[in-house]
């Protein structure tokens, strides 16, 4: 496994129309790296995968280690080679995501960003699970509830995506956390960071997994779905 590889599996794009299926397991999703996010079938929490261990949080807050058989419809991971990039301290989300873009100078590239320390504020949702048949994104993700801390330790692990993925990923920052202590966690919405050690890796490839055995994926028309503005109302 190249560690300048990035592989995801599913697009954002599939959960949009409600292609909520999960169409891979955890453990098969292990094989391709031990740090990721992803959702579970029917937006089933929010996931969060460190040093090879797949935490679930889900639309209640609860956190927990899945099982190897637990499925996902979208999920992107790699395996960890972290680069130094030193510390900051006391800044907002929009802060951090700048310094970051512009010490790292790699808005066209695939990259992974995590910081590990104490955030001053910290706000994330999770979605509760939907049942079939499945409702759309937008619609499912409505199902959420926001959680809030202050002064937190814990782990920011964010995904970002050149701008023309847009559609298979998210554009720009897809930030996911967990709480050291595992009483918080989810998809970050917002954040104030007091204190962090920032690290990131740089991915050369995408390898892109589609779920080719899903007769619903395969057979759905997507020049129907408004991808984009979903993606803005429900992962934003
Ligand atoms: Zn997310």
């Amino acid at each position: 496994m190249m560690n300048d590889t990035l592989y995801q599996h599913g697009t954002l794009a599939l959960l949009v129309p409600g292609l909520l299926k999960g169409t891979m397991t955890m453990g098969e999703l292990l094989e391709h790296g031990n740090t990721g996010i992803g959702t579970g079938e029917g937006l089933d929490g929010e996931l969060i995968i460190l040093d090879g261990k797949p935490y679930q949080i889900n639309g209640q807050g609860k956190i927990q280690v899945v099982p190897a058989d637990f499925t996902v419809p979208f999920a992107t991971i790699h395996q960890a080679e972290f680069t130094d990039l030193g510390k900051l301290t006391n800044l907002t989300a929009a802060e951090v995501y700048q310094q970051v873009a512009q010490q790292v100078q790699s808005q066209n590239t695939f990259f992974s960003l995590k910081i590990t320390g104490t955030f001053q504020a910290m706000k994330t949702r999770a979605v509760n699970k939907a049942l079939e048949p499945y409702q759309t994104l937008v619609e499912a993700s409505q199902k959420q509830n926001i959680f809030t801390g202050e002064q937190v330790e814990g782990t920011l692990l964010s995904y970002y995506s050149p701008q023309v993925f847009d559609g298979a990923s998210v554009a720009g920052f897809h930030s996911h956390f967990l709480a050291a202590d595992h009483t918080l966690g989810g998809h970050i919405l917002d954040f104030t960071l007091a204190k962090g050690q920032v690290s990131w890796q740089q991915f050369a490839t995408l390898e892109q997994h589609l779920p080719v055995t899903d007769s619903a994926y395969m057979q759905h028309d997507f020049a129907r779905d408004d991808v984009t503005s979903a993606i803005d109302q429900a992962e934003r």
